[in-house]
């Protein structure tokens, strides 16, 4: 009798690669670093590793693709997600792009490291990108590796995942699998070379294409691929706006410009800080994409970054997310330009960012203080003050937010209030203690006034309103910190903490209470360490 043929489930996807059928192709198929013109990707193919081992995926983004819990435990999943084997339907490629670095034109920048697979059709219909980080040289790895370490891996492995389940729009992740091999890397550069265990994450999204993607034939003057790629991106992932024409173009770059603002607005909600908003980092979709040097505010610091090759300038620091947002964006304005032919369109579609974010962040604010409206005659300076009382002493953003929902408020004027009790639920939020003066205390408390008159005029009980704030200010984030024990056990085979910090991270607004401990102040040790405090691009 003879057994039937085994057929592995990843060989059962549905593959509808548009991206490679529809765009221009690097007419080279020889693997070495150039310059790819007149082309939109190069085909290329991952290189084999000698012992991928799957150390962690999530099931959510599996079920997108149409995969099982157990089709993710097979040593299949393993070769394919570190680029051992393409599945039936796969075909794998390196998309050419450029980018602004920093606020200088860069060139062609390209995926260096990142080889997609093709897009998944799942049973809903709906599209969803592969793409391996970290599996080999492509034509666009200029000097480097085309390789990933596990510690940035770790890191964008459980970003994604739990910037998406705070909402946040967001590629996502499917794998963490280690290779077997060891990668070496100057974390600071500077002159410090070390073996690193290398690994691979696949990232998923309806497309990895990014401003850069636009600007590279642009800056070229290469406008035919140029047009293909806005009329493949426009037909493909904005079918709603119908037939490219210049005017849909205008209409198609206003709700970049809408999605991105409304990116930045989560952003700044939840304390994120991505650590380089190179025009290349930055996708057509508006999600957030390219974890690298990224990190969250614990003490609110709007000049924070975390990216030290960032240091003098400060580029990206939270702060400046907006503004660095909105210069991107007139970098992609600049790229079409040429299909659209006149300026005052694109000017006006420009301004969209503007007026949705300032929209966006008032009524995010007001969320984020369980208010029912924005008031246009108080709110401005309760905002405002707010932030200064913030910045007065050391308050850890994300606790600061989550137990001002405790604070007993609402209800009559804070005259007759015993201020100790009243402020008691926010003492948490507080990292040095002797920072509470006298003075601090005079400043919160007028604020906490001010707040306090805005709650009473809407009249929510405290209940309704702890309940609202609850829902858009999270308990659990990915503290820096956190990343980086996972990391450093990781690194030492231990992988149940990752496991465990996803799934803690599925629910951040929950109370969670047997995981309260990950709901705490960064530790001291935290404050000057590497990987908690200070990161590179190195990864
Ligand atoms: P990033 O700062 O990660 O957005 O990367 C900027 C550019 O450098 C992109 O073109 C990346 O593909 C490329 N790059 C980053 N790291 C590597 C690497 N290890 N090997 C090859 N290319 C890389
Ligand atoms: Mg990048």
């Amino acid at each position: 009798m003879n057994a039937q043929p085994k057929i592995n489930p990843l060989d059962q996807l549905t593959f509808d690669n548009r991206f490679v059928s529809e765009l221009p192709a690097d007419q080279e198929t020889r693997n070495y670093p150039r310059q790819v013109l007149g082309a939109c990707y190069s085909h290329v193919l991952p290189t084999k590793v000698t012992k991928p081992v799957t150390v962690a995926h999530a099931k959510e983004v599996a079920a997108l693709v149409g995969l099982s819990e157990s089709d993710c435990q097979t040593d299949d999943f393993s070769q394919v997600f570190a680029g051992n084997r393409l599945a039936v339907g796969m075909e794998s490629f390196a998309m050419c792009y450029g980018g602004h670095q920093f606020g200088h034109w860069a060139g062609q920048l390209g995926d260096g490291r990142a080889i997609n697979l093709g897009d998944v059709i799942n049973r809903q219909g709906q599209r969803w990108a592969l793409q391996l980080k970290g599996a080999g040289l492509t034509p666009y790895s200029r000097m480097a590796d085309g390789l990933a370490v596990l510690r940035s891996s770790v890191r964008e492995f459980l970003c994604s995942e739990a910037m998406f389940h705070l909402g946040v729009p967001t590629t996502r992740a499917l794998s963490l699998v280690t290779t077997g091999e060891q990668v070496v890397r100057d974390m600071f550069y500077n002159g410090n070379p070390k073996a690193e265990p290398g690994a691979v994450v696949c990232r998923v999204a309806p497309s990895f294409i990014r401003f850069g993607s636009f600007q590279i034939h642009a800056a070229r003057g290469d406008l035919d691929v140029l047009k293909k790629l806005a009329d493949y991106t426009i037909n493909t992932h904005f079918p709603h706006l119908g037939k490219p024409s210049p005017d849909v173009y205008v209409t198609w770059f206003e709700e970049v410009c809408r999605t991105t603002a409304e990116m930045i607005v989560h952003w700044q909600r939840v304390g994120f800080v991505h650590g380089v908003m190179n025009t290349d980092n930055m996708s057509i979709l508006g999600l957030t994409i390219d974890y690298g040097p990224y990190g969250w505010l614990e003490n609110y610091d709007p000049d924070w970054t975390p990216n030290t090759t960032d240091k003098a300038e400060r580029r990206y620091r939270f702060s400046n997310q907006p503004a660095c947002a909105f210069w991107n964006l007139g970098q992609l304005a600049n790229a079409i330009y040429p299909l659209v032919g006149q300026v005052e369109s694109l000017q006006q579609a420009l301004n969209v960012f503007t007026q949705v974010f300032g929209e966006q962040w008032q009524l995010m604010m007001c969320k984020k203080l369980g208010l029912s409206r924005f008031d246009s005659d108080q709110d401005d300076a309760l905002f405002a003050e707010l932030l200064a009382v913030l910045q007065m002493v050391e308050t850890d953003m994300t606790l600061f937010f989550r137990q001002l929902a405790e604070v007993d408020l609402g209800k009559d004027t804070l005259e007759n209030s015993n201020i100790e009790e009243l402020i008691a639920p926010l003492t948490e939020a507080y990292y040095l203690p002797e920072q509470l003066t006298p003075e601090y205390i005079s400043c919160l408390l007028a604020w906490l006034k001010r707040y306090n008159q805005h709650l009473i005029q809407d009249g929510i009980p405290h209940e309704i309103r702890r309940e609202r704030m609850n829902r858009v200010n999270p308990k659990y984030v990915l503290r820096n910190y956190m990343a980086q024990i996972a990391i450093d056990k990781a690194e030492q085979g231990d992988f149940a903490l990752i496991a465990e910090l996803l799934e803690l991270l599925r629910h951040p607004y929950d109370e969670q209470p047997e995981k309260a401990q990950y709901a705490a102040k960064r530790p001291d040790w935290a404050r000057q360490r590497a990987g908690c405090s200070m990161l590179s691009c190195s990864s």
